[in-house]
């Protein structure tokens, strides 16, 4: 890692060289010494610049790859993660009032969500560092897209997820083939207990924020978001807020950038929670320390109680100017449908939770209406196809019969 200048803890500022099973700082411990990486902006605008990306036909998240914590030469996990397309989505703006916006649909990645960029660098990770297994604790995407990205490569995948994960993304990691453990309990239980059992047996720890890489690996959604753009910073970036990582993730793709010198100026971020389950937003608030709380909403993948990451999500929040807001359920239920129909993009509930805290933001007059804004879609609704029908309601039931339905389709023509 030529571009890697070291690690640096994020509360006491120690510094550390990258080495095998080192995640998080020794002098802070695991709660509080979460650690960032640090590169060598040097190296990097050597490397790479905005007319070299032009040319460059690596549609994935690789054409990063100097921004990256991984090796600069050699092979790295095959399966296309990201290069997700941004849309201009001037009908939705309308709706919700604004006036510039797009989405970025991550959805479309191999396992369907955000989390593939962060699993994707996870897996280089451990490949490097001569691991054999990978494991983590989730509430799903991160366990479907590690167990995907180990598939691809040929590593043994150990995953813990809570009771209460969807069907569509434990039937994905079965398929690839993971071994996993169905947790009768919360998603901090399921974290407790894949923690244990990675310090029994030495497994790549992939768990959110104690593994400082996967920030890094998020952070390429909106290095992608500023080259689709042409290096046109917008006024605001919105993102779903579980443990925090892809929030933290997006801020220190704009950093970089900045860093680097081919940005003047950075976003704000908003970041969204479900009101069943908003401890950073009540932090950010009320100041002081994260607080655990209830796991309360349909939202399952930013349903989070004992956030890991809540200081680097903080951080972003602060350092951007920006904000954090909370959504009902039927806020998220109710944006779902609205994506759905005005855009074509179908995004699971946390996938659309950051468009829901949108919309409110835009009404509570946090947002402008002439300002340009970037809203993330983090996850594929055909990952929680109960819920997407809860949002959808039933079709039309009618026998094959021309008058009965011309008679349901008053109204509809
Ligand atoms: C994980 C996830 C999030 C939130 O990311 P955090 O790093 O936990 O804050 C949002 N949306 C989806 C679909 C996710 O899977
Ligand atoms: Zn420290």
């Amino acid at each position: 890692m030529s571009n890697v200048v070291g690690l640096h803890c994020i509360n006491c500022g120690k510094t550390y060289s990258p080495q095998p099973g080192l995640y998080t700082c020794s002098r802070c411990g695991e709660k509080e010494g979460i650690l960032d990486v640090d590169y060598d902006y040097d190296y990097i605008k050597k490397a790479l610049s905005p007319q070299g990306l032009q040319g460059n036909r690596e549609h994935s998240m690789w054409r990063y790859r100097p921004f990256l914590p991984v090796n600069q030469e050699g092979p790295l996990p095959p399966l296309r993660v990201g290069w997700s397309p941004l849309y201009y989505v001037p009908r939705l703006a309308q709706e919700i009032g604004l006036k510039h916006l797009y989405v970025k649909d991550d959805g479309v990645n191999p396992t369907a969500s955000l989390k593939d960029r962060a699993s994707a660098v996870a897996v280089a990770r451990a490949l490097a560092e001569g691991a054999a297994s990978v494991a983590c604790a989730s509430t799903g995407n991160a366990a479907s897209s590690l167990a995907g990205a180990a598939a691809s490569v040929g590593l043994k995948a150990f995953i813990f997820v809570p009771a209460r994960a969807p069907q569509g993304k434990v039937a994905q990691l079965l398929i690839f083939g993971a071994t996993v453990v169905s947790v009768q309990g919360s998603y901090e239980d399921a974290f407790r207990l894949s923690d244990q059992a990675i310090k029994r047996w030495g497994w790549y720890n992939r768990n959110a924020a104690i593994n400082p890489y996967l920030v890094e690996g998020k952070k390429t959604v909106c290095l992608e978001v500023a080259e689709q753009l042409g290096w046109e910073v917008p006024d605001w970036v919105v993102v779903s807020v579980g443990d925090g990582c892809t929030l933290a993730g997006a801020w220190k793709a704009w950093l970089d950038l900045h860093r680097v010198g081919w940005i003047e100026r950075l976003p704000r971020m908003l970041g969204v929670q479900a009101e069943g389950c908003c401890p950073i937003t009540r932090a950010f608030r009320e100041g002081g320390k994260v607080q655990p709380a209830e796991e309360n909403t349909i939202a399952d993948s930013i349903a989070v109680g004992v956030p890991r990451n809540p200081e680097k999500a903080l951080r972003a929040i602060r350092e951007s100017g920006g904000t954090m807001i909370n959504v009902s359920d039927e806020e998220i239920l109710k944006a779902m449908r609205l994506l759905g129909r005005s855009t074509g993009v179908f995004g699971e509930p946390a996938g659309v939770a950051g468009l829901a805290g949108l919309a409110r933001a835009v009404a509570e007059g946090i947002v402008r209406p002439e300002e340009k804004v970037v809203c993330l879609v983090t996850g594929n609704g055909l990952k929680d196809v109960a819920t997407a029908i809860k949002a959808a309601g039933a079709p039309l039931s009618l026998p094959p019969d021309m008058e009965q339905l011309e008679r349901a389709l008053q109204g509809l023509i």
